[in-house]
């Protein structure tokens, strides 16, 4: 359609798809004039000092280079100067811009990035291209997630210490100091061992991703501060959190350390948190109250949902002997009912001093995990658990701390540490 016919009457749509469909060309072009005009001095310079040893080099030729950003397609001339000494070729004004090695620049790569963390690598192509303009494929999208993922370190994606102060002085608010919750908690998710072109998929498996999530609760309100999660064995987790609690003014806040009855996970809190009061959490523990029940006097009877609420009455007062003398002196129905009994003993013993929900909600601590629970179903399995996806555990990783890093606010930080490992003039000659 020629809206500048006098006779056309080109909709508003029409009219703005027409500049989607030509802008990349028109704005591509104005950010390459932008550039010669405003570094005009770095394109006509003919002696540039090597970044290596120093010495004056004289500029050889004029190098091309194409790039794509989110403008559009521009193209770059600049001199091309080489160390004789070093044997090294450079380019000033690639430093300055921190140009890309690959055509498109940081500025897509950063953004196409962040699509793929929340849709598979194909839609993320699709939604690329309806919104800007740019094709990008979806084998650019997958290696370039890759790359910024294996970029991607704990220390980056954790808030910093003043991050976490700040957040902390938000919640401030009262005479009391304010109630920092560590949860706890582990994931399963789809692996398969990594495959060669050509070669059959391995089998796959499900494998656990832990996690933790620290946040402070202000009045009503939950304030995140850290999500982190990673298919990775107790050690490890141990450590992350140990990287996390090493951040925190543990003496400017009350902490509350919350989870389900797994081992591993009050080993590092109780370590890593010492002050921490230890809370059972209590939605996990009604779920083990429930199996008990149904087991013993069948699913949805009136005894049965007469027993868990008078149980988990008692647990709420803290008269956990109480209940497991109850347990003890319970005949049970038959076999299963028995191990089920059993399992519920040996859980509420070993959780015994975890257990004491009044006084919790009295001092305004939290007895559920909802929060980690959320956080898990958000990181974890709205984008891993799709189904038909099987991670290999290494991009599963990459995910999970992308993901991580976009929920903790510190994207930026993570994306520029690739950045300055990925640039086409880099000043690291190793
Ligand atoms: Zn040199």
């Amino acid at each position: 359609m020629d809206v500048f016919d006098k006779d056309s009457q080109p909709t508003l749509m029409e009219l703005s798809e027409l500049f989607t469909q030509t802008r990349q060309q028109f704005l591509g072009a104005c950010l390459q004039r932008l550039i010669e005009q405003k570094y005009s001095y770095l394109l006509a310079q003919e002696y540039s000092p090597c970044p290596k040893c120093g010495k004056s080099c004289k500029s050889r030729r004029y190098s091309s280079k194409q790039m794509v950003t989110m403008q559009g397609n521009s193209k770059l001339d600049r001199p091309w100067f080489y160390c004789t000494d070093c044997s090294l070729g450079f380019c000033p004004l690639d430093e300055v811009l921190e140009i890309s090695r690959k055509q498109h620049q940081f500025d897509i790569q950063k953004k196409a990035v962040n699509l793929s963390a929340d849709v598979t690598f194909a839609r993320a192509s699709d939604i690329f291209k309806e919104l800007s303009g740019q094709h990008l494929s979806d084998h650019f999208m997958h290696a370039t997630f890759d790359a910024v993922g294996a970029q991607a370190r704990q220390e980056d994606i954790i808030p910093s210490t003043e991050q976490i102060e700040k957040k902390i002085e938000q919640a401030s608010t009262g005479q009391w100091r304010p109630i920092l919750v560590v949860a706890s908690d582990g994931a399963n998710l789809p692996t398969r061992p990594k495959a060669k072109r050509n070669e059959k998929r391995g089998k796959g498996q499900w494998q656990e991703a832990k996690g933790f999530r620290i946040y402070v609760l202000a009045d009503e309100r939950i304030i995140h501060i850290a999500s982190w999660h990673q298919i990775q064995n107790e050690a490890q987790f141990g450590q992350d959190l140990a990287l996390a609690a090493s951040r925190v003014d543990q003496e400017s806040v009350r902490i509350a350390l919350l989870g389900d009855g797994a081992g591993w996970l009050w080993k590092h809190m109780t370590a890593c948190f010492p002050k921490g009061r230890e809370v059972l959490d209590y939605y996990h523990c009604a779920e083990h109250i429930y199996k008990a029940a149904k087991a013993q006097y069948g699913e949805k009877s009136e005894k049965a949902l007469h027993w868990v609420e008078n149980t988990i009455c008692r647990l709420f007062y803290a008269e956990v002997s109480n209940v497991i003398g109850g347990l003890r002196r319970m005949e049970p129905k038959d076999d299963i009912a028995k191990e089920e009994i059993r399992k519920l003993i040996v859980y509420l013993t070993n959780n015994r001093e975890r257990i004491h929900y009044k006084s919790d909600r009295k001092g305004g601590y939290p007895i559920g995990s909802g929060g980690i629970e959320s956080a898990n179903k958000f990181i974890c399995h709205t984008r891993m658990k799709r189904s038909g996806a099987w991670w290999v555990e290494e991009t599963g990783n990459e995910m999970l701390r992308i993901r991580c890093a976009i929920y903790n606010g510190t994207y930026d930080k993570v994306f520029e540490r690739y950045k300055q490992a990925n640039l086409s003039q880099t000043t690291n000659f190793c």
